[in-house]
């Protein structure tokens, strides 16, 4: 099977078939600029002591300092946070943020945690990264199962070895920490943002479309709450316990109450449905909000729905590319679609920088723009070049860092005798 990163650069070689770029932005991208493992060891409640894998990968910084979130999962690896912060370096770029790509995560299944077990495992990480992050070089914010308390936390103990307050080393903090206003929604509101503006394109309405969404995390509730309050129709709903649906709609609300309280989706109301189903589904509007390579080239034949709204990072592997291209489904690419949340963790560096806070509707306002300004600009671009969103998506990215590159000079600058 091709590791999950190789799958990423074929993404790339299909961009640079369509624009003409120096080979060295592309020599560049094909392996990360730093990557650091570490072990973090944790004092568990009943005294004893687990040492875990811990990584940060800084991908690429052409376009200013690294910039990338931190999961608890025990899939995490080498190869799995090397590929994220590669995307990272391509949402970055298609939304003209002046930032890098970077990632990290611990290998860890923290639901087993205690809180305080979970504090230290946070304080423990940033101990052995701390000189690897910093403010202008690699600035983290949650991703999978970490919230604003673990950044908080993890801001306080950089706070702690740097004897000194950096907020702008982390983002997604609490508000109370420095956090902004409209992070904790932000990559929901992104992602609706994004599909709001497709829908105009494509002169359809919000009332009668239906929509799924696989994963019921942070991202997936904010954006089915979107949905159901514009007039979308959300008739199913997944965690990694299963799902449920309803072909009448489901009241959103109930849900999330239901997952927060319960931990899982499936007593919400509804028929069970499973996860797999779920992706197959009929509907026009399919969102994975969960983890990567859900739909493969096992399943990609039969997704039903019209279009795909990435809200995890990679969850169509690029196997399934051809495959959804030929039976036209339409995929809104996750370096888009969710830019949502590092669009807000740039309002909030921004903040912390000038120590100067924006009210919540400055920073709904602001993302929306941004948002809308991103989609049109790539939607007119995969026009122009006749090609998918996606691969216009990386045209634009790999367009920007060559851009930042160029600015000190490639190797067509440099060459000796190129005769100018
Ligand atoms: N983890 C999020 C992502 O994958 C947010 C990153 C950030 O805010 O820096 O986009």
């Amino acid at each position: 099977m091709p590791s999950l990163f190789d799958g990423a650069s074929a993404r790339i070689q299909a961009a640079l078939e369509h624009i003409e770029i120096s080979q060295d932005v592309a020599q560049r991208l094909a392996q990360p600029d730093a990557a650091l493992k570490v072990g973090v060891p944790l004092r568990h409640d009943d005294g004893r002591m687990t040492v875990f894998s811990g990584y940060r990968v800084r991908y690429d910084t052409a376009l200013g300092p690294a910039k990338g979130g931190i999961r608890f999962h025990p899939d995490v690896g080498a190869d799995e946070v090397s590929t994220l912060a590669f995307w990272m370096t391509m949402k970055c770029a298609v939304m003209g943020l002046p930032f890098g790509g970077g990632k990290g995560g611990v290998a860890v299944d923290p639901k087993q945690f205690s809180p305080a077990e979970l504090e230290r495992l946070a304080r423990a990480y940033i101990d052995q990264i701390a000189d690897f992050i910093g403010p202008d070089s690699d600035i983290p914010a949650p991703d999978v199962n970490t919230n604003p308390r673990v950044m908080g936390w993890m801001a306080d103990q950089y706070r702690i070895i740097a004897r000194a307050h950096t907020p702008d080393v982390i983002t997604g903090k609490p508000i109370e920490m420095g956090g902004s206003a409209g992070r904790a929604t932000a990559t929901g509101d992104g992602a609706f943002h994004v599909l709001s503006t497709m829908m105009q394109r494509w002169g359809r309405e919000a009332k009668g479309t239906t929509v799924a969404i696989q994963g019921f995390g942070n991202a997936g509730q904010c954006f089915a709450r979107r949905c159901a309050d514009a007039g979308y129709t959300v008739v199913a709903v997944s965690d990694s316990s299963g799902g449920i649906h309803d072909a009448g709609g489901l009241d959103i609300d109930a849900v999330i109450e239901t997952k927060n309280d319960k931990g899982s989706v499936s007593e919400a109301g509804g028929e069970a449905m499973s996860n797999a189903d779920l992706i197959t589904m009929e509907v026009d509007v399919l969102a994975p909000a969960a983890l990567e390579s859900v739909i493969t080239s096992d399943n990609a034949g039969d997704v039903a729905a019209g279009v795909i709204v990435e809200i995890a990072n990679g969850p169509v592997a690029s196997e399934a590319d051809a495959t959804l291209i030929d039976n036209r489904v339409l995929v809104l690419p996750d370096i888009l679609a969710n830019a949502g949340g590092v669009t807000v963790s740039y309002f909030e560096w921004a903040q912390n920088r000038q120590a100067w806070y924006w009210d919540a509707d400055t920073v709904a306002e602001r993302l929306e723009q941004r948002m809308v300004e991103a989609t049109h600009a790539l939607a007119d671009r995969a026009e122009d070049n006749d090609v998918d969103l996606r691969t216009a998506a990386y045209i634009l990215a790999l367009e920007q860092i060559e851009k930042a590159t160029a600015a000190v000079g490639t190797s067509e600058f440099f060459r000796v005798g190129r005769g100018a």
